[in-house]
């Protein structure tokens, strides 16, 4: 069987967001100059226009903007059924991250999640979500 796509090490505008991931550590793009936070990770301020920008540190937790449960199945790497989610960061409005989820679960629009790492075949990680149970 073969191993799931894995993101791009080394893309000059998400490399860090992965390699950051394989350390189990969230981050997210903001401009240093006028705190707009950009998504998806530009080295280009779109608000401000500057080139100022740097990668933050997220603690992990998020609200569940949005999901979807697919019942299925379209890949054998994807058993159904399987969830789909959106959040927002909670130290970070307006990023949005979507994550994937084994099983079909009791959701509720704008409930927490927190950021697990899910370890990936060449010995790094992904980011991806789950319920927030000590909300
Ligand atoms: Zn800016």
């Amino acid at each position: 069987m073969a191993d799931r796509v894995l993101p791009r090490k080394g893309d000059r505008d998400t490399g860090a967001f992965f390699e950051a991931a394989d350390r189990r550590e969230l981050v997210y793009k903001a401009c240093d100059d006028c705190g707009t936070v950009i998504n998806p990770p530009r080295a280009r301020c779109a608000k401000c226009g500057g080139w100022n920008t740097s990668w933050k540190q997220s603690a992990g937790k998020a609200r569940l903007n949005t999901w979807s449960v697919v019942h299925q199945q379209v890949h054998p790497l994807f058993p159904a059924p399987y969830t789909i989610v959106v959040v927002e960061l909670d130290d970070a409005p307006g990023i949005r991250y979507v994550g994937y989820m084994d099983g079909a679960h009791d959701l509720h629009e704008g409930m927490a999640m927190r950021v697990r790492f899910e370890p990936t075949e060449d010995g790094g990680a992904l980011p991806q979500w789950m319920p927030d149970n000590a909300e």
